[in-house]
């Protein structure tokens, strides 16, 4: 056996390990709440974004609706009003990582960078230290999941995606989180620009998409409110109000 060809497999299988691997550990990552009430989270991947972010606000101010936005530390860091003015508007202050950098191509110091780096600018931006932490493409390591247990943030992914890596019209996306809504979901959204024109798509997607949660009865809110009951432990909320 060729000693090259074998220290090659060699590695290639240790990546398997380290990312794919790793990828069905995303099993144990949130993607839902609880289904006891009819309860969804709008989430909002990818901002903030100068132009974008501001409008889909108002879009959600207008129909009284608070949300979760899972920011891109970099992006944050350079636009700081806006993420005062979502955390000022009562929306949730999510993390994305700091830069956007699929975890897979991250070892585990650079993993940790990103998520470290990312809470700790977004928690100084926003006045509190985000709870959730959501992947770039929804790609783990295997060094995430310690890290994250570090910095108190828990891995949320989505039950609900209307727009992935591929670009789909505004009413294909409405249609498509009103056909699949449930109580608990999570609906993964972007008001800024990942796949080109995301934003827009959303923009022109959104109101229908809210107004037709509320004629079926959900009411949205963030993911901190949506999971409250799982984190009481019970599956009830044993709080006093
Ligand atoms: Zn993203």
């Amino acid at each position: 056996m060729h000693p090259i060809r074998i220290a090659a497999g060699g590695a290639a299988a240790l990546w398997v390990g380290y990312a794919w691997g790793a990828h069905l550990w995303a099993a144990a990552s949130t993607r839902r709440g609880p289904a006891s009430a009819r309860h969804i989270a709008l989430t909002f991947d990818d901002g903030p974004d100068a132009e974008w972010t501001p409008r889909i606000a108002d879009q959600l101010a207008a129909r009284g609706v608070r949300a979760t936005f899972f920011l891109v530390g970099r992006r944050a860091d350079t636009h700081p009003a806006s993420v005062a003015a979502i955390a000022a508007a009562g929306h949730e202050i999510a993390s994305h990582g700091w830069s956007h950098r699929s975890l897979w191509l991250c070892g585990p110091r650079r993993t940790a960078e990103e998520v470290l780096r990312a809470q700790a600018r977004l928690a100084e931006l926003s006045g509190a230290a985000p709870r959730w932490f959501r992947p770039p493409w929804g790609m783990v390591n295997a060094a995430l999941f310690g890290v994250l247990r570090r910095a108190d943030l828990r891995c949320v992914l989505w039950s609900i995606q209307p727009e992935g890596l591929r670009p789909r019209g505004p009413e294909t996306q409405t249609r498509h989180v009103l056909a699949r809504a449930h109580p608990g979901a999570i609906v993964n959204l972007h008001d800024a620009e990942g796949v080109a024109g995301a934003p827009g798509r959303l923009a022109a997607a959104l109101p229908g998409m809210i107004d037709g949660l509320h004629e079926r009865g959900y009411a949205l809110t963030t993911v901190g409110d949506l999971l409250r009951p799982m984190e009481d432990g019970d599956g009830h909320s044993t709080r006093a109000e």
